[in-house]
């Protein structure tokens, strides 16, 4: 691809290449609960195999062309030394974005004070319920959480908590999101003097800002499956991305995503925007330091 540049009064034509969608998926084959039960023909093999999949990690970005080769390494190397265990089976996905890919602002990041998972489950719960989210989904969402093996996330209904996915077991996996260099830049940068800048940090923060740019999206709830990353967020356009420290005991691998929607919106609509729309960060926002959770709740960023 090639970008005509207007840089003080010199158009410079700089090629930047293709864009290309990146993904990985690494999973296992649990081990037979029943060790009586074999399965003797294809067709039940192939239930046994959907139905006893271990997800063990996932990961997608958008880069250059000329990206391909290190961040396929580094997938590969991410899927093969995960916390969760080895997988026996790593998928990589690697497609062209036809596209031009829409521009978004990032999130502002904030770190909210928490000690403890009974303190984090508070946490979450006022901060959900202040954007407009039930009790009763907010619950549907600690119980999906809780029993973990997702590989994407839950589409449940802000107020009657309905999940809407069509695979359940799947859920919905935001793709096709990236950063560009100049933001990326910037973005270390800032989460750097706060302590914070590592690939989980913002991975996580480019998905969530994709995720509530979905209009009929008010919030999401991510709880890392990794049993060593005891971090979890709340992501919403009204409070920005705040990060909740301890929301698990270490050592847990329970973990999975809910994205709390509108009742009665376009279920499809909003699984092709987070699936398929290419969407590339260009701007960043503040990242602020630990809040209390009263100060954030008086302090909206909308
Ligand atoms: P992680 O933050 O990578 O530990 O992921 C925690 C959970 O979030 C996973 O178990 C999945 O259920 C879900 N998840 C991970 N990546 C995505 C994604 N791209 N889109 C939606 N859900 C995801």
């Amino acid at each position: 691809m090639r970008v005509f540049k207007y840089q003080r009064g010199n158009i410079i034509i700089s090629n930047i290449g293709n864009l290309w969608s990146i993904r990985m998926r690494a999973s296992k084959k649990a081990k037979c609960q029943r060790p009586n039960v074999k399965c003797r023909n294809a067709k039940s093999r192939t239930q046994d195999s959907k139905t006893s999949e271990i997800h063990i990690s996932g990961a997608e970005g958008i880069y250059e062309e000329s990206e391909i080769q290190r961040i396929t390494k580094k997938y590969i190397l991410r899927a093969l030394n995960h916390s969760k265990g080895k997988p026996d089976r790593i998928i990589i996905t690697i497609e062209d974005i036809k596209e031009k890919p829409k521009s978004l602002l990032a999130l502002p990041v904030t770190t909210v004070k928490c000690k403890t998972p009974e303190e984090g489950k508070n946490i979450v719960t006022a901060l959900l319920q202040s954007s407009g989210i039930s009790k009763l989904a907010i619950n549907r969402a600690f119980q999906l959480i809780k029993r973990g093996n997702m590989r994407g996330a839950a589409l449940v209904t802000a107020e009657k908590g309905k999940r809407l996915e069509p695979d359940g077991k799947r859920g919905v996996r935001a793709s096709r999101l990236g950063i560009d260099k100049g933001a990326s830049k910037i973005l270390s940068l800032r989460l750097s003097r706060r302590g914070i800048n590592r690939d989980i940090v913002k991975e996580a923060l480019i998905l969530a800002s994709k995720v509530v740019s979905c209009e009929p999206v008010l919030a999401e709830l991510c709880v890392s499956d990794d049993p060593y990353y005891t971090t979890g967020y709340v992501a919403s356009g009204r409070f920005g991305y705040l990060r909740i420290p301890n929301i698990k005991e270490g050592g847990s691998k329970m973990g999975g995503r809910a994205f709390f929607i509108r009742e009665g919106i376009d279920v499809d609509k909003v699984i092709d925007y987070l699936e398929r729309t290419a969407i590339i960060i260009r701007k960043v926002s503040s990242c602020n330091g630990i809040m209390s959770l009263h100060e954030i709740l008086n302090h909206p960023h909308q």
